[in-house]
């Protein structure tokens, strides 16, 4: 027995049986509790400081819309370890194809000797990404990875260097990703200096700027035009919704006006899907919600049901302007995180988790509409399908909220539902639910959401917590 499992809870935790957790709320000691703070003090001993972690509970199995943690509570997951499990943690599909493919074998380096796993992720991708063109991929490990390679394509197509990308953009935290990414704390601080020619374009928000999305695209490719030139310019790289920077939806017509402009000059639009795609938006990716094609579009966290594994597609023409043996990598396409992709990919199709992102969408606009009305520090209410958020700011103005923002995380983690925040000045929460989470227990995450703004109003009474 290892030690892990000697702290275990009771319910069942092997990985086929997962899905079969009780789908409960269940809070047996504070949380975290002792067992989680005693792992605690070991990671402070072993593991770098820098790596930090929202909510210290250690977690030993986890499925449907629940984690369950190493002292026996169970808690509700609105994260999905940040988009990745859409499909629910150790979902049927993935768990039958990793273990088929773990005992076939680990891994032979695709560059080496190729397997099938590959290239049906490729084909696979090649059906469902926007656009109905000729299309190739090429896999790698993580999202930075996809997108700096995304980049690398983009200007050997083009003969060009200059990337441009927008405020509150996040694209990873590798050298070239880093000077993408607008952030600077905890991001960037410290770490440069960045790669070069990277511009920043203003992005259309529309709570701050009151801009429609033609306008707001104008003021865009005004600021690409007159600092960087179209005839210096590779790529244009824009997450169709952002994710890190606050789950920015663009006005409409923003997104159309920009991929027009791309065409028109000779610039290759290469969307970061990263977080927004796999059905997250209730749409296969979130181009699709107004029909843009871009050129190239990156992919990671929800593709493989957790395991690691990125992408770039894009028109075949372009991916196949680089030299032979110029992409690539070690684990690359790794056969287990491809088997991974391919059960993630029969869960979405079988289950129409598209049509479940779009319910649970519905489900959390009522319930977060609700919750303005009620509470005048939740400024705005934005999203699509499972990938909703609310801005908190000092009632009536645009002023962020952040301590409230904290203070209301806090209840919700102490409660025993897991939240994230995000956005550029860290007013935002985003709910981000796997989507095999059953409408119920939502609803009660969300009795949990709404009682950690009363409990935390400026004149709060005392409340009595929802009982699990
Ligand atoms: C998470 C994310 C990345 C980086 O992905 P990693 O796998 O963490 O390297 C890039 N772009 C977007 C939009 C993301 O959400």
């Amino acid at each position: 027995m290892t030690d892990t499992q000697q702290h275990a809870p009771t319910t069942p935790t092997g990985p086929a049986t997962n899905v079969g957790l009780p789908q409960e709320r269940r809070l047996v000691t504070a949380i975290p509790g002792p067992a989680s703070l005693e792992r605690l003090e070991r990671k402070k001993a072993y593991v770098a400081d820098g790596v930090g972690t929202t909510l210290p509970v250690f977690v030993v199995a986890a499925g449907g819309g629940v984690l369950v943690d190493v002292d026996g509570n169970s808690l509700i997951d609105l994260g999905s370890g940040i988009a990745v499990t859409t499909v629910g943690n150790a979902a049927p599909a993935v768990v039958r194809n990793v273990t088929e493919q773990v005992q076939a074998f680990t891994h032979t380096c695709f560059m080496v000797t190729p397997y099938d796993g590959y290239v049906d992720v490729a084909q696979a991708l090649a059906e469902l990404t926007p656009g109905s063109h000729a299309k190739k991929s090429a896999l790698f490990n993580s999202g930075a990875e996809a997108v700096e390679n995304a980049v690398k394509i983009a200007r050997v197509a083009t003969g060009k260097d200059a990337v441009a990308v927008f405020d509150h953009a996040y694209h990873g935290r590798t050298n070239l990703t880093m000077a993408m990414t607008a952030k600077n704390m905890p991001y960037k601080h410290g770490f440069g200096p960045f790669a070069g020619e990277v511009y920043r374009a203003p992005m259309s928000y529309p709570f701050r700027d009151g801009l429609s999305g033609p306008e707001a695209a104008a003021r865009a490719i005004d600021v690409i035009e007159k600092q960087v030139g179209a005839t210096n310019l590779a790529c244009v790289v824009i997450e169709p919704v952002q994710g890190e920077g606050g789950f920015v939806v663009p006005a409409p017509g923003f997104l159309p006006a920009l991929s027009q402009w791309c065409t028109d000059n000779d610039v290759v639009l290469i969307a970061d899907e990263i977080q927004s795609g796999f059905c997250r938006t209730g749409d296969w990716f979130a181009s699709d919600h107004e029909g843009v094609v871009p050129d190239l579009v990156t992919t990671a966290k929800g593709i493989a049901g957790g395991l690691p594994l990125a992408a770039v597609t894009g028109r075949a023409e372009l991916m196949d302007s680089v030299h032979g043996g110029g992409l690539g990598g070690t684990y690359g396409g790794n056969p287990l995180a491809c088997a991974a992709a391919l059960g993630a990919i029969e869960e979405m199709r079988e289950h129409d988790l598209v049509g479940r992102a779009r319910d649970l969408g519905a489900l959390m606009t009522e319930r977060l509409t609700a919750l303005a009305a009620e509470h005048p520090v939740v400024a705005d209410v934005r999203g699509r399908g499972a990938m909703m958020a609310i801005e908190l700011c000092e009632p009536g103005t645009t002023t962020p909220d952040a301590a409230r923002t904290a203070a209301v995380a806090a209840h919700c983690h102490r409660n025993g539902v897991v939240v994230l925040t995000c956005g550029t000045w860290g007013n935002v929460f985003r709910f981000l639910p796997p989507l095999s989470i059953p409408d119920a227990l939502l609803h009660e995450a969300f009795d949990v959401v709404a009682e950690a703004f009363a409990a935390t109003a400026p004149d709060a009474e005392p409340v009595t917590p929802v009982a699990p």
